[in-house]
């Protein structure tokens, strides 16, 4: 055997008995809590790659869009033909145009309801509330109902929380954090978003 190979393989036993090591350690089984936040995109595309992935399972997954209703979603035309899949959408009020606090706040509210149902739902295996960070900035929600309720969900059920600047609180709380980084967005070249690819 070479000398680069013996080190190659070397350091291959070194790397497995340290990932063996961890796999080992890894033993505790429940329901999580995933945010992903940042400026950078993918954070929805990395949700609903998760909601794909449970209901691959068969699995009862529940997606609560914080935005408003109307916008076109690649990925929920898509899989709301599977019947596992239960999506809540913003109705009126929320735009960016209107800036209606009274009409926002109902809305919101109204989702939420939904969203309290899915966490209270022992047979809904992953709950979504995508782009839930901007109502708790706005203060259409308050943190401590958001908390209690994902506090309060049944252990196998794992939350994903996304859009950027996450509150503390939830970070704080949440077994896996992902931040995406912006190093480049086309929007900012002037490229148009594209659909089937940014929405
Ligand atoms: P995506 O839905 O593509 O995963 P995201 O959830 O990370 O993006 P949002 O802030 O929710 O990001 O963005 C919603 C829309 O804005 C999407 O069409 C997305 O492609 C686009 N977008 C995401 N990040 C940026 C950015 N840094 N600058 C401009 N547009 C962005
Ligand atoms: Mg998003």
């Amino acid at each position: 055997m070479s000398d680069r190979q013996s080190r190659h393989q070397q350091s291959m036993q070194k790397l497995k008995s340290r990932v063996d090591g961890k796999v080992a350690q890894a033993t505790e089984q429940r329901g999580q809590l995933l945010v992903f936040t940042g400026n950078g995109k993918g954070k929805t595309t990395a949700a609903w790659g998760t909601v794909t992935r449970a209901l691959g399972y068969g699995y009862r997954v529940g997606v609560v869009q914080f935005i408003k209703g109307l916008w076109e979603c690649g990925e929920r035309q898509r899989l709301e033909e599977d019947a596992n899949l239960e999506v809540a959408i913003m109705g009126t009020g929320f735009t960016w145009e209107t800036q209606n606090r009274e009409l926002d706040t109902q809305a919101c509210q109204a989702v939420w309801h939904d969203a309290e149902r899915m966490l209270a739902d022992p047979e809904v295996y992953l709950v979504v509330l995508d782009e839930i960070t901007y109502m708790l900035k706005f203060g259409y929600l308050d943190i401590a109902t958001v908390k209690a309720a994902i506090e309060a969900r049944p252990g196998e059920q794992t939350v994903i929380v996304t859009g950027r600047n996450a509150h503390r609180e939830l970070v704080a709380m949440a077994d896996t954090v992902t931040e995406m980084q912006e190093t480049r967005h086309a929007f900012n070249s002037g490229l148009q978003a594209r659909r089937g690819i940014d929405f």
